[in-house]
């Protein structure tokens, strides 16, 4: 009698090869910004009986990192509370990934940061750097974090003060799920 034939370590990385394959998860199927706009802010956002009676609208999509093949989610649906600005509250860079800002200059507000994120890094307080003083929650006195990526670090993507509980995402600096939330 021979003993049973053990399997050779190619077969075994072969199988474990084949096994992390069928388990990878499919990545998310999103839509940038641009491509939601003519519609927005109906195409992101569903309406909230907010406390005190004031109706706000919140999104109604998962929100995701802008880079492509990062896919790390920001932010879940219902978090986020629109809010519309005046545009050129975040720096741009020669070279940046962002889109240039676009005529709706909105914002996601999202309250009790950073625990309300599931993705996000905030930058240390930057003594260099000022918004202008019609960027929601504005004071000179305090100073400016950067919100980022915390999967890729890519940024800013919003910002938020120190000290704060509250912070401001670009809403045409992040990606979206395609469907909105069922
Ligand atoms: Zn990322």
């Amino acid at each position: 009698m021979s003993a049973p034939q053990q399997p050779s370590q190619d077969a075994i990385l072969a199988a474990l090869a084949a096994q992390s394959t069928a388990t990878r998860r499919a990545p998310p199927q999103t839509k940038g910004y641009a491509e939601l706009a003519a519609g927005a802010p109906a195409s992101l956002t569903t309406g909230l009986e907010a406390a005190g009676g004031a109706d706000a609208l919140v999104n109604s999509r998962k929100i995701y990192c802008p880079r492509g093949g990062c896919n790390a989610v920001v932010l879940q649906p219902g978090v986020g509370e629109w809010v519309e600005a005046e545009p050129g509250i975040l720096p741009t860079h020669p070279g940046s990934p962002f889109p240039a800002e676009s005529s709706t200059a909105a914002y996601w507000l999202v309250r009790g940061s950073p625990f309300a994120f599931d993705n996000v890094g905030f930058s240390r307080p930057d003594a260099a750097a000022a918004l202008p003083d019609f960027a929601p929650g504005a004071d000179a006195g305090k100073k400016v974090k950067w919100l980022i990526c915390a999967e890729c670090d890519l940024g800013p993507l919003g910002w938020s003060f120190e000290g704060g509980s509250d912070a401001w995402l670009a809403v045409d600096r992040l990606r979206y799920a395609a469907e909105p939330k069922a």
